[in-house]
């Protein structure tokens, strides 16, 4: 079986992971591996998790099995935070997943078999598992232009153009917020023309919802995929608790449809629910249950927030001191840029051949195609960081 398989490409992130840890120099920077870190460079448990998991602990007495679609008080919690009260609870199904990239690959995987001819629409550029997950189902993949690397912004008028060619049922795929890798936001105008756009051709909203609470707040980061949902008959999320409850490895996400109404709702509970049973039948409960633990208590709920708050700011702080530390080491305004954007990532604008260079001679490390997560830049690495990106890439 294994003597003439043609292996996967590794994963450049996971590799570049290894080299870091095998790079004895002092002073190395991990900017490439997109978890948070506090300013002293740790990830920590959250406050609430911790509380969470100890009443859990304390009051759970059956691991027994779930639903196939997951706690109905998970799916609630988290039903009021990503939609609020944009849409009625009758149009909405949900199904827990494990992480968003679980919620990715059923929501991907249920367009294939319904939809098999639909197209999906991704970012240019877009976080790579994207692509990844939509080819290795042989569903067709578009792009729309989205990042002017003359600016740092959006290249809006190459988004709306591109997104206007959408076919009816085609899934267009939309970073809720803090946009992996760019870290270019969409305004609250850019959402309304989007959402008019699709309203047009028919286009489905798939959005992949990594970041709430990461950007600008937890409301402001949903505002453009509660829009598209009162405005439009369907929209398909895919939302991650790794990063906003810090629990990467239990692996909590959802996939929610927002339908057109009950019966639609009926059916489109009835093959989440289908599709998580061919998958992996159960959806993992534990970190679930720690969120719906949070959201369903309001003084967990409060010391997460402010916790979750304090993680925002920090980053927002850690990209407003960094663009200043390169407006003082370049004399120009450059990488403004770094400074408007959201969330843990930025391009920076490198080719390969600097990317290789601020790590061979910078221990920096950054992915490839030049993006850099924004949380692992602890305060006295900033000077350091700064220098040498002038040095490189100026
Ligand atoms: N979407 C995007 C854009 C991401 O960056 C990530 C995390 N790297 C995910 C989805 C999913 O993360 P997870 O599966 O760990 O919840």
């Amino acid at each position: 079986m294994f003597d003439a398989v043609s292996l996967p490409e590794t994963d450049q992130i996971l590799r570049l992971m290894a080299i870091y840890a095998g790079d004895d120099r002092p002073l190395k920077v991990d900017l490439g591996v997109g978890v948070y870190r506090s300013p002293d460079g740790r990830t920590p448990v959250m406050a609430a998790v911790k509380q969470a998991e100890q009443r859990i602990w304390q009051n759970q007495n059956t691991k027994s099995y779930v639903g196939l679609a997951g706690d109905p008080a998970f799916h609630g919690a988290m039903r009021s935070l990503v939609l609020g009260d944009a849409v009625p609870v009758g149009r909405v199904a949900a199904a827990a997943a494990p992480g968003g990239t679980g919620a990715i690959r059923q929501i991907l995987e249920m367009t294939k078999r319904l939809t098999p001819d639909a197209a999906v629409w991704l970012s240019d550029p877009t976080w790579p598992n994207h692509s990844s997950i939509a080819r290795y189902l042989g569903l067709t993949i578009r792009t729309y232009r989205y990042y002017d690397a003359e600016t740092g912004g959006l290249d809006r008028a190459g988004m709306m153009a591109d997104l206007s060619a959408a076919a009816p049922g085609d899934l267009v795929l939309l970073h809720a917020c803090c946009h992996n890798p760019t870290g270019v936001e969409l305004s609250l105008q850019d959402w309304q023309a989007i959402g008019a756009t699709l309203e047009t051709t028919g286009a489905i909203p798939f959005i992949d919802m990594a970041y709430q609470g990461f950007g600008n707040s937890l409301e402001e980061d949903a505002a453009g995929t509660r829009l598209l949902a009162g405005m439009l008959p369907e929209t398909l999320i895919a939302a991650s608790c790794s990063k906003n409850f810090g629990l990467y490895r239990d692996r909590v996400g959802i996939a929610i449809a927002v339908t057109s109404g009950e019966t639609a709702q009926g059916a489109a509970q009835a093959m989440l629910a289908y599709f998580n049973r061919q998958n992996y039948s159960f959806p993992p409960d534990h970190g679930a249950r720690v969120v719906e633990t949070i959201l369903g208590d309001p003084i967990l709920t409060d010391i997460w927030r402010t916790e979750l708050r304090g993680m925002r700011e920090g980053m927002n702080a850690t990209r407003a001191a960094f663009a200043e530390a390169l407006r003082v080491e370049t004399g120009s305004d450059r990488f403004g840029f770094l400074g408007s954007h959201r969330g843990m990532f930025s391009l920076i604008g490198a080719t390969p051949e600097q990317v290789d260079r601020l790590r061979e001679e910078h221990a920096i490390y950054v992915v490839r195609d030049g993006r850099m997560n924004v949380a692992g830049l602890t305060p006295d690495a900033i000077p350091h960081v700064a220098r040498a990106m002038a040095e490189v890439l100026i």
